[in-house]
């Protein structure tokens, strides 16, 4: 196959999870949103070790999320839910021909609630961010990692948006996740949010 071919069917394929290039996809995203967003260039320069920010702080400042170099000031839910229904096939979620999910939506506040069965395909959900989870075969919260980033810290699960050029949304704590954590999955090697 000539090399053009080859690179052709490379881009068609699904990146491969690996966890070292989530992490370094997340510091790209944090570096070059110092450099470039008015809100974290003034608040992590005032406080370099504290960086998350609330769903509060991030509508309240929503026209500083956006880059100099100029951007729209809302998250494009379209674009979020077809990226986790891509992601769904991922983890036998949505059929891979189709690429659809039909479950339900839940909201990341009913995560901190009592336990309900999960069934695969189920949506997760926040206004400010898009679809952050989706519930695989296996019965866990699934993160779309190559869009969604999220780290535990001692306040909580922060988010971080990979793939979201403006607003620039990073590390923003999820409400009531305070006892959530990040793990692996075992079935899909793949990170999974737990509460
Ligand atoms: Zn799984």
């Amino acid at each position: 196959m000539i090399p053009d071919a080859v690179a052709a069917v490379r881009a068609r394929l699904p990146i491969r999870y690996s966890a070292p290039r989530w992490h370094r996809a997340y510091r790209r995203v944090a570096r070059d949103s110092f450099r470039t967003v008015p809100f974290y260039r003034e608040s992590w320069a005032l406080a370099p070790g504290s960086r998350v920010i609330t769903r509060e702080q991030a509508l309240r400042r929503a026209a500083d999320l956006i880059p100099l170099a100029g951007g729209v000031p809302e998250t494009d839910h379209r674009r979020s839910r077809q990226a986790i229904s891509r992601f769904a096939a991922e983890v036998g979620a949505a059929r891979r021909r189709t690429g659809r999910t039909v479950g339900p939506a839940v909201a990341v506040e009913e995560l901190a609630g009592p336990g309900q069965p999960l069934h695969a395909g189920t949506l997760l959900t926040d206004p400010l961010l898009g679809y952050l989870g989706v519930v695989g075969d296996c019965g866990l919260w699934h993160l779309p990692w190559p869009d969604v980033y999220a780290r535990r810290t001692a306040c909580g699960i922060a988010v971080t948006l990979l793939q979201q050029k403006s607003p620039r949304l990073v590390d923003v704590l999820l409400p009531g996740s305070a006892a959530a954590n990040i793990s692996v999955c075992v079935r899909h090697g793949r990170p999974v949010l737990t509460s």
